[in-house]
């Protein structure tokens, strides 16, 4: 997931912003031209404030600057009649919920072909990593019932997966209603929790 978090999410990030910045790669951009990029992490979650790793890019985080909460956000979102207000993820996200799943598939048909078909590039791992001898040991999924997307349980909660529950309640940190609405807190791209343990990447069926 370290590799991935990397490879999808902050490369097209980083060559985007030289393309902005005018200093497309391999161009080499001045010391005093960056760009200063706001990344919404709570106080709750101030662990996950990273700097960026090129100086070209800035990253701060307003609402930890303001002190505010997630119920901050939420009641702030409530006052303006956003109260419905999903929180935002990357589309391919392994830690999505049965409900995020659903939603996507049963709103939005081009992105779930699209998500179908991440899920399969993934199955091998990371080609580059795989080239340069960091290769993936088993497969990659990004439902946790470790099938492909499109014949995943999305709909329900299957007998399998509560007799796990039953008979290790919390033992992987992960109730039903973690199954159904996916985990509850926030983060970015550079504060991805799959980089965070390889605990959480078996949990998620993940090697990568
Ligand atoms: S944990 Fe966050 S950054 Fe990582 S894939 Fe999921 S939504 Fe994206």
């Amino acid at each position: 997931m370290q590799r991935s978090t990397g490879e999808y999410k902050i490369k097209p990030i980083k060559k985007r912003v030289r393309e902005l910045l005018g200093y497309p790669y391999p161009a080499r951009i001045p010391k005093d031209v960056f760009v200063e990029q706001w990344v919404g992490i709570s106080r709750d979650e101030f662990h996950r404030a990273k700097d960026a790793d090129v100086k070209y890019m800035r990253n701060r985080h307003p609402l930890i600057d303001m002190g505010w909460s997630r119920s901050d956000c939420i009641r702030y979102l409530a006052a303006l009649g956003l109260a419905d207000t999903p929180k935002s993820s990357c589309l391919g996200c392994p830690f999505h919920g049965n409900a995020q799943w659903r939603h996507i598939r049963n709103t939005s048909p081009a992105e779930w072909a699209d998500v179908v078909a991440f899920d399969a590039a993934i199955r091998k791992g990371n080609a580059r990593a795989n080239a340069t001898g960091n290769r993936l040991l088993g497969e990659a999924f990004l439902h946790r019932s470790r099938l492909p997307l499109d014949q995943a349980p999305i709909d329900h909660v299957t007998a399998a997966e509560w007799a796990a529950l039953q008979q290790q309640p919390g033992a992987s940190g992960v109730d039903a209603e973690e199954l159904e609405q996916g985990v509850e807190n926030g983060c970015s791209p550079w504060a991805c929790r799959g980089a965070e343990t390889e605990d959480v990447q078996s949990d998620f069926g993940l090697a990568a």
